[in-house]
Formats: structure tokens, C-alpha cells, sequence
């Protein structure tokens, strides 16, 4: 019977991948993986020789019927991203649902994933939170930072550091300066950082002091609790 495994992988610290993933992308007849260049670096890190080909996000849709008959000829098909978890913010949503619908067996282990050690180390409420991932670049921006200054709940944003001071210049319009954000820049690596404050303060900080590396965003919700 055939199956797919979702397999996460790390954000940055390689010790951050667990024991029953490396044996399940040992036991994989086939790995597909977002970039396979990315990935046959972390398999051979851990030594592990395995059958990997591409599945990207730009041809997710087109790469579906082919990338579901091959899983249907193994009995264990893994689908990794290039770190964290497969299908936040990542391919693997369109993957599992088809694979859902052809009545394979869909797992995800648990392990990486940078919104969750982000939001529970904000200080910010973790028991009910939102996850936005990554803001529309253009079309239906302002739709969504309408929708999130209603929010109740702790709200979790993707971004990329040459876009961080544009978006909390944009949480201070739509949400006022005194809301108050943590942001989470290069977790589990050397320069982890954590900036907390009201988005008045943590914008200005980074206007100073230009950010680099991966981050998230976690904003308080409105009113301050859950
Ligand atoms: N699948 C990944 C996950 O499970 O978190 C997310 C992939 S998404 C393409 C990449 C974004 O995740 C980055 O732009 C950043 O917002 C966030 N991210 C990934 N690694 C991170 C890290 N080490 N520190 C902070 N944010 C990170």
C-alpha cells in the first residue's frame, strides 16, 4: 500500500532533525524534494543514499499526476521542502490533498518548523493563535492587514528581511504604533534574535540596524489577549 510521508526538516541547526526522520528518509523509495540540490546536501550530511527527484513549487500543480503515479509504484514516498515543515508556506498542500483524494496514506512527522518555537517564545497568548504566513506582495495586502487588525488572536507572519521594515511601517497604519510585535530573526542559528516592543519601536530599530536572515513576525492580537 502506498504512502507519503511528510518529513520535516531543519531551519538552520541540522541537530534539529529527529531520529524516526532520518530512518523514514532512510526507508523512502523516493524522496521528492522542493530543490534536490539543497537536499542531497542534507542527506549526504547524514549519510544517507536515497532515490531524489524534483518537486517544485513553480510546476506543483503540473508535476501532480506524474508525481502520484510514481508514489503509487512505492510502498513509502517522502516529500521534503528545503527546511522546516512541507506545505507551510512550502510545497506540499496540493501533494497531500490529491494524495488524500486518491486514497494513499498521508503522514507528516512532527519536527521543524519556524512559526512555532517564534510564537511561543513571543511572550504573546500561544493557546489560540493565526497563522498568515507570507502578506500578498501587492493584490489583497490591504484586505488582509484589515482583516488581522481585528483579529483577536496572536498573529503570525511570514517575511523576508528587505520587506521587514515596510511591513511594520504597514502594522503601525493599519493597527496603530502602540501594537505591540516580536520579531524572530534566524532561529536555531548563530545570530538568533529576538526584538520585542510595540511596532513603533521594533520598526525604528530595524530602520538602524538593517535586518538580515529569515523572520517572523508575531503580533499581539488586538486588545492584548485572547
Ligand atoms: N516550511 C517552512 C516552515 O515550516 O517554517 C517555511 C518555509 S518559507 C519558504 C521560509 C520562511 O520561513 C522565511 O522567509 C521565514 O519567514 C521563515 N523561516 C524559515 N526559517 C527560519 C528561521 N531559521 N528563522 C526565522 N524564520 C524562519
Amino acid at each position: 500500500m502506498a504512502k507519503l510521508c511528510l518529513v520535516p526538516t531543519p531551519i538552520g541547526n541540522l541537530e534539529d532533525i529527529t531520529l524516526r526522520s532520518l530512518r523514514i528518509l532512510k526507508e523512502a523509495d523516493i524522496i521528492f524534494a522542493e530543490d534536490t540540490r539543497v537536499t542531497k546536501k542534507l542527506l549526504n550530511h547524514f549519510e544517507i543514499s536515497a532515490h531524489v527527484l524534483p518537486f517544485h513549487s513553480h510546476n506543483e500543480h503540473k508535476a501532480l499526476s506524474s508525481t502520484i503515479d510514481k508514489i503509487k509504484s512505492c510502498s513509502l514516498a517522502v516529500l521534503v521542502s528545503d527546511a522546516g515543515t512541507p506545505g507551510i508556506s512550502d510545497p506540499g498542500f496540493l501533494l497531500s490533498r490529491e494524495c488524500v483524494a486518491e486514497g494513499i496514506d498521508v503522514e507528516c512527522l512532527p519536527g521543524p518548523t519556524a512559526f512555532v518555537p517564534a510564537l511561543v517564545a513571543s511572550g504573546f497568548p500561544c493557546d489560540r493563535f493565526c497563522f498568515e504566513g507570507f502578506l500578498p506582495h501587492k493584490k489583497g495586502r490591504q484586505t488582509k492587514l484589515i482583516a488581522i487588525e481585528k483579529e483577536d488572536r496572536t498573529i503570525v507572519l511570514y517575511e523576508s528581511p528587505h520587506r521587514l521594515v515596510k511591513c511594520l511601517a504597514q502594522i503601525e497604519e493599519f493597527m496603530g504604533s502602540e501594537r505591540k510585535v516580536c520579531v524572530v530573526r534566524e532561529l536555531t542559528k548563530i545570530y538568533e534574535e529576538y526584538k520585542r516592543g510595540t511596532c513603533k519601536e521594533v520598526k525604528e530599530y530595524y530602520e538602524l540596524h538593517p535586518p538580515k536572515g529569515e523572520i517572523v513576525i508575531i503580533i499581539e492580537g488586538k486588545n492584548g489577549k485572547n
